[in-house]
């Protein structure tokens, strides 16, 4: 099988398709202005078909896990269209999808049938009135029943991704440790990025991911859990005994651009390199020329930036997100 190496060694064989920069929710994290995101397709945006495309081209080349992500992917009226044709495709092994889970409960089911493997959930605070600030309106009783609907029908593992807020969930850090005792859930942490210009915004919300060691090592003993776990970026413990597993994902105080083994394509068609670059490429011109869009996707992968130039600390990594565009339109 064909293989993406980068200049640097680096094989890319992961893909992160978004399929929508709109949303249901507002979270304050991810867009720059607090407004609320509309729910209408964008103009320009592309048709279910286009992603397939894109997924194939990439598949041909190598890429074998396949992420849908967004906005929130479950808007797409084309998604189960969407992975059962990605699902499809020679060659991809995992096929995956970042969501908030609003949408799951009902959902779930047919894209487990489609041919969707597993989930990743958005799920930020277990109290009810704190995931309804965070979220801008959201109703935590439908993101934990697309929880459990997600389980239910095999989509596994679960993945749950919390974005760690100084005063506003970090006080919640063992609610969620304890719930991997006894529930199959690998929950997440991740540190607050400062995409979408929102610097002054992170300056206040920013902490590092220590804490959740320290506060998890006093729920029970700890142990470091090897592997890949899907080609993710993050490291894995485990509380003795503990039905699913605890996850750190550190973009800034401990940066894992070494190993790095991605692309991502955002909802209009621009493949980027890297997230911490404003780099993109264009994928539209050649949505009907398949040997073209490789092209574009061998240019990407030579530019993939230096992992030994990448930023050493966290203050650093901070002025990479200059000049980024939110989260919401690059695909999370
Ligand atoms: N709507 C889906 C969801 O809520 O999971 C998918 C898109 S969302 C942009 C994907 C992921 O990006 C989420 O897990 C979210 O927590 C993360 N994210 C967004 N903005 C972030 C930020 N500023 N810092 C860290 N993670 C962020």
């Amino acid at each position: 099988m064909r293989k993406l190496i980068d200049q640097f060694g680096r094989e890319v064989n992961y893909l992160r398709l978004s399929v929508t920069d709109r949303c249901n929710l507002s979270c304050f994290y991810c867009r720059s202005d607090p407004g609320s995101c509309g729910i209408e397709p964008v103009e320009g945006s592309l048709r279910a078909e286009d992603y397939l495309k894109i997924g194939q081209v990439a598949a041909e080349l190598g890429v074998y896990r396949i992420r849908l992500t967004g906005g929130e992917p479950l808007l797409h009226p084309g998604l189960t269209e969407i992975v059962g044709g990605l699902a499809s495709l020679r060659g991809v092994k995992d096929l995956s999808l970042t969501t908030n889970g609003i949408l799951l409960e009902k959902m779930a089911a047919g894209l487990a049938k489609a041919g969707l493997n597993r989930v990743n959930i958005s799920l930020d605070s277990l109290d009810e009135s704190r995931f309804r600030q965070i979220t801008n309106g959201g109703k935590l009783a439908s993101t934990l029943e697309g929880i459990d609907r997600s389980l239910d029908v095999g989509l596994r593992p679960v993945k749950i991704n919390m974005v760690l807020l100084k005063g506003i969930n970090d006080h919640e850090i063992e609610k969620f440790v304890r719930l991997t005792l006894d529930r199959e859930l690998d929950i997440r942490f991740i540190e607050y990025m400062p995409v979408g210009g929102q610097h002054s915004r992170w300056s206040k919300y920013f902490i590092s991911l220590d804490k959740v060691l320290e506060i998890a090592e006093t729920v029970g003993p700890l142990s470091i859990v090897e592997g890949d776990h899907g080609g993710g970026p993050a490291r894995y413990v485990r509380l003795e005994g503990a039905a699913g597993k605890l996850g750190l994902i550190s973009p800034l105080s401990r940066h894992f651009c070494d190993r790095c083994n991605r692309l991502r394509v955002t909802a209009d068609g621009k493949i980027k390199p890297c997230l911490f670059s404003n780099e993109e490429l264009d994928l539209r011109p050649y949505l009907d020329q398949p040997e073209q869009m490789k092209n574009v996707f061998l240019k990407a992968l030579q530019q993939k930036p230096d992992p030994g130039r990448s930023a050493t600390n966290s203050l650093e990594r901070m002025k990479q997100f200059e000049g980024m565009r939110p989260m919401i339109n690059i695909g999370g």
